[in-house]
């Protein structure tokens, strides 16, 4: 790793100013899911465990750069504290000052823990702004970041406050995800593979790019195929397509050649429903005035990914396959995903629903790694550089 982490430095007597992505699902005001924060225990632990006098900086939601009572982070403190066993002070700059803010760091004993009020309430944060960097950097001796799921962003909370606050270290999530991302992908065993799915092409096209340079073969499920079909001069019903992507469907197609592999048959619906009536079709063999929609992979799809998936060593996966939120419609999804485990080949997951998808079948942990980023694991995949991860101090 180029970049300096948590084992380069020693916290004790420091305040130590730490970004995380504590970005949980909320339903109310019970957290969900709290994996975000368990991601990043390992560092706040080692932080807190090493005499550090921790300042965690956390953004929740969107509000806009306004204060907004529905996305204080309030539950978030809360089930850390219950996680670590000890108080952990929710102080609210926007409130109370960046002096009071400086203050109250400067109260900390060795291993006690504040967090900062949701730092989306500030208007520079997603600017990347100098003043809220230069706030900030008030509050910490060193700066350490763990929150990968926001590294693609250069904002002030992420990269700008680096500017002013050195050493500038990765935590240990940022520095698992950068290993298996980076490294795994980079060299990876072969046969190597990608399997993309997910609703939008738009979204994934430069990963699909950077990707074709890298695997043996590019599978591709979901939404997304439909637009490929189209340019293919198939009839795709009332199916998911980018009218404006198709030049660039053909495009890839045309560069890929054997290399991508797409649904031969895929599972139609007469509406978004788990009761829908359903006919499988072979893609060539969609009738030109049919009202269906295409929202599965079918039988000799998942038949031709599997053979495919067991002779890998590598697998990347991002996006499920199908509607999988739909039982009626998971079958691929659910399929695909115990292949890459059976496969036995080294996996890694990236992507919000993916991810979910591993959770709900009850495989996530024998993938390999299962990414927290989604937009920046597939930004680093595709190859552009992280704000967030470029603003650390070289080792
Ligand atoms: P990830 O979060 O893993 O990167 P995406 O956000 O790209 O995945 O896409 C996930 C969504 O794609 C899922 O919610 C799923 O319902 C949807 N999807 C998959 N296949 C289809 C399809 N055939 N038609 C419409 N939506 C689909
Ligand atoms: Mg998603």
């Amino acid at each position: 790793m180029a970049k300096m982490t948590v084992r380069d430095i020693d916290v004790r007597g420091k305040r130590v100013l730490c970004r995380v992505d504590f970005n949980v699902p909320l339903e109310g005001s019970r957290i969900s899911d709290d994996s975000r924060i368990q991601e990043s225990m390992p560092t706040i632990n080692h932080i807190v465990g090493n005499g550090g006098r921790l300042i965690l900086v956390a953004h929740f939601g969107r509000p806009k750069g306004k204060v907004s009572d529905e996305m204080r982070l309030t539950p978030v403190a809360a089930r850390l504290g219950e996680i670590l066993g000890k108080a952990v002070r929710l102080f609210d700059p926007f409130a109370e000052g960046w002096d009071q803010a400086e203050a109250a760091s400067r109260a900390l004993a060795d291993g006690d823990v504040m967090m900062l009020e949701n730092i989306r309430f500030h208007p520079g944060e997603e600017k990347g702004d100098e003043d809220l960097a230069r706030s900030l950097a008030r509050l910490g001796d060193v700066y350490v970041n763990d929150a990968f799921g926001a590294a693609h962003r250069a904002h002030s909370s992420t990269a700008t406050v680096a500017k002013h606050v050195q050493p500038a270290v990765a935590g240990f999530l940022m520095e698992k995800e950068l290993k298996f991302l980076g490294e795994a992908l980079a060299n990876p065993e072969r046969p190597f593979i990608a399997i993309i799915g997910g609703s939008k092409i738009s979204t994934k096209f430069g990963v699909l790019d950077a990707l074709l340079g890298k695997v043996d073969r590019l599978l591709i499920g979901g939404g997304m195929a439909y637009t490929f079909f189209k340019a293919k001069g198939f009839a795709i019903g009332k199916s998911i397509c980018e009218d404006d992507q198709i030049e660039a469907a053909k495009a890839l197609m045309a560069k890929a050649g054997d290399k991508l592999m797409l649904p031969v048959d895929t599972v139609y619906a007469d509406e978004f429903s788990d009761d829908a009536k359903v006919i499988t079709y072979p893609v060539d063999e969609v009738p030109s005035n049919c009202e269906m929609q295409g929202l599965d992979i079918g039988p000799e799809t998942i038949s031709l990914m599997e053979d495919c998936i067991m002779t890998s060593k590598t697998i990347f996966w991002n996006g499920p396959l199908g509607v999988f939120e739909l039982e009626r419609f998971a079958e691929g999804t659910e399929q695909v995903g115990r292949f890459i485990v059976e496969s036995g080949a080294t996996s890694i997951v990236g992507g919000g629903e993916s991810a979910a998808a591993c959770r709900k079948y009850g495989f996530a942990g024998e993938i390999t790694h299962i990414s927290t980023g989604g937009g920046a694991s597939l930004e680093f995949i595709e190859g552009r550089s992280l704000p967030g991860v470029e603003a650390l101090t070289d080792k």
